[in-house]
């Protein structure tokens, strides 16, 4: 994190609320990433924070993306040089997946001349890739156990594997191609048996579907999920790194293509947020502060990832546990209702550091009040 010094010094020079984005620890978590991970190509998933400045410096580090929706795809594609690929030969594979499963008829139309890379998992989606996309590689994503990670993914997307290979035998019927696999274990895994059970499913689905002929099937692409480090339950990611290494040994040729589309682990710990205390009451004998950002803004993640942030105060002194409340009139809008806190005057500035992933992302303007603005350092 940066300096409280530097925190308090940009929020006095921007006001606030302010997101810091420090990207000399976006290049150190990716860098870490492939250090630990050699064999694997990143992909960042670009819905966990899309500034375009934090795309450029992932990009500049070698980088590649995981896009969800037609404005992700662009916002890679703007801010990525040597782009567009001059020959029309040139696939966009090795920079972008498009990584939604399901996808309109639209946006299929618009990837088609780039012959993307895209993931799918039921069979209406091969008849509509046939339809609007026939030039795109496919990645058949499969479902596996989500078992205590903190998002769950499971219900909604994946092929069970049982149906993997016909589903293979479906797109190659239709006239496509199948390039791969791909699964999620759920976001914030923290329970790394997931992975081990991901990888033994892909296996044997792969090792099927070589056995009926399709040796195209070279890419496995492991997803998102690689835990941020928000407390000290979290296990590093050295240890993760080094069961994956492991079972990519044993189970893997060395000229198997593997990918994975690390999201929150890349960006979480790069940012944080300073805020400033607007208001200040006492209910039912416990002390309220109102700060001005909340649930609705750059605290989403509250509501849409599960996730918890700590609020803490610049200022020292003895704590007492208080509500700590965002600016809209909602009473949704409760970011903590026991934050240890020393007593704050009006004005005062608190922050949240490692607040980087599906945070201001998903940040609204409800109310009236505008996301959080942002500032990046060490760019
Ligand atoms: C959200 C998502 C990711 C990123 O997940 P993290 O848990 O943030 O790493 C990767 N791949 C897909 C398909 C996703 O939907």
């Amino acid at each position: 994190m940066a300096s409280p010094a530097l925190l308090k010094r940009l929020a006095r020079q921007h006001g606030t609320p302010l997101f810091v984005v420090d990207h000399a620890i976006l290049r150190k978590n990716l860098a870490t990433f492939r250090q630990q991970l050699p064999r694997v190509q990143p992909y960042f998933a670009v819905k966990a924070n899309s500034l375009p400045e934090i795309v450029r410096t992932f990009y500049r580090a070698g980088a590649s993306f995981d896009v969800a929706s037609i404005a992700e795809f662009r916002t890679v594609v703007d801010n990525i040089k040597d782009w567009p690929p001059k020959k029309q030969q040139d696939f966009i594979w090795d920079k972008i997946i498009y990584a939604n499963p399901i996808k309109d008829k639209r946006t299929l139309e618009e990837l088609n001349p780039y012959k993307p890379l895209v993931t799918y998992d039921n069979l209406a989606e091969v008849h509509k890739i046939r339809q609007y996309a026939p030039d795109a590689g496919l990645i058949l994503r499969l479902s596996v156990p989500n078992t205590g990670s903190v998002v769950e993914l499971a219900s909604k997307f994946g092929a069970p594997p049982g149906e993997a290979v016909n589903l293979i035998e479906a797109a190659a019927a239709a006239g496509l191609t199948v390039e791969g696999l791909s699964f999620h274990v759920g976001s914030q895994c923290t329970n790394f048996q997931n992975y081990i059970q991901a990888l033994a499913l892909a296996d044997s689905v792969m090792k099927e579907a070589w056995s009926r002929g399709h040796r195209q099937v070279r890419i496995l692409d492991i997803g998102g999920g690689f835990p941020a480090p928000y407390d000290a339950h979290v296990r590093p990611f050295r240890d993760l790194a080094r069961t994956l290494r492991a079972e990519f040994t044993r189970l893997f040729p060395p000229d198997m293509e593997i990918l994975a589309e690390p999201g929150r682990f890349l960006v979480a710990t790069a940012c944080t947020l300073v805020a400033e205390v607007i208001g200040k009451a006492d209910r039912n004998g416990k002390r309220c502060y109102y700060i001005n950002d909340g649930v609705y803004h750059t605290f989403s993640g509250i509501l849409f990832d599960h996730c918890k942030y700590p609020v803490k105060a610049f200022r020292k002194g003895p704590t007492q546990l208080c509500a700590v409340f965002g600016p809209t009139c909602d009473a949704l809008d409760t970011i903590s209702l026991a934050e240890p806190l020393p007593e704050l005057e009006l004005g005062d500035l608190v922050y949240s550091p490692n607040i980087g992933a599906y945070s201001h992302a998903s940040s609204t303007w409800f109310n009236g009040f505008p996301p959080a603005q942002v500032v990046h350092i060490n760019q």
